[in-house]
């Protein structure tokens, strides 16, 4: 079984490399931001209340965002692994998706810490608000979101490197190579 948390700064490119990871190791992808996107557009409750944290840049309660990705690994039948991505952004979903894990018989593989700078995450969140017109790549919820990062969301490079998973993957630069560096990366657990 084959568990991969992909994470990084918002505009990264978790998305777009889980899409190329999925393709080729043939598991199963939860994206948080997505799920939560789709409930949104179906205009559901826990839509109404997820768009308020969303456009504020804000993440969503813990228990609540636990209870979604609980509910969405249990939707994978004969699964042959996970690419969960946006997904632990706090410790305590990192200790939560741990003990998941664990009561499934299972553990994270790897965690792969697609590495980028500021300005390109800045360029990159831009461009993509003007193309794809997501509500939250606009400059000032961007700021909002990076600023969450570095305060909630990076201090599980610390935590993932003491439980011997952390991998640095270089995210900027040319796409196949990144690509070549992550699957090199995850044949390395496999
Ligand atoms: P993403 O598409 O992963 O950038 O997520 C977009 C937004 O959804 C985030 O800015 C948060 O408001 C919310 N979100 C997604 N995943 C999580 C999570 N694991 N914990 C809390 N909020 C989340």
């Amino acid at each position: 079984m084959l568990n991969i948390v992909i994470f990084g700064a918002p505009g990264s490119g978790k998305g777009t490399q889980s899409e190329r990871i999925v393709n080729k190791y043939g598991i199963n992808h939860i994206s948080t931001g997505d799920v939560l996107r789709a409930e949104i557009k179906n205009g559901t409750e826990l839509g109404k209340v997820a768009k308020g944290y969303i456009d504020q840049g804000q993440l969503l309660p813990d228990e609540l965002i636990i209870d979604i990705l609980a509910s969405t690994l249990d939707s994978f039948k004969a699964s042959k692994g996970v690419i969960f991505d946006g997904f632990p952004r706090t410790i305590p979903q990192a200790e939560a998706l741990k003990k998941m894990l664990a009561e499934r018989g299972q553990e994270v593989s790897t965690m792969l810490d697609l590495n980028v700078p500021e300005e390109e995450l800045m360029r990159r969140l831009i461009n993509r608000g003007l193309e794809s017109g997501r509500a939250d790549d606009n400059e000032e919820t961007i700021k909002k979101r990076l600023n969450v990062y570095h305060t909630q969301t990076s201090p599980l490079i610390d935590w993932y490197k003491k439980e011997g998973k952390y991998q640095y993957i270089k995210g900027y630069g040319d796409m196949d190579q990144i690509l070549t560096d992550i699957c090199e990366a995850i044949d390395k657990v496999k």
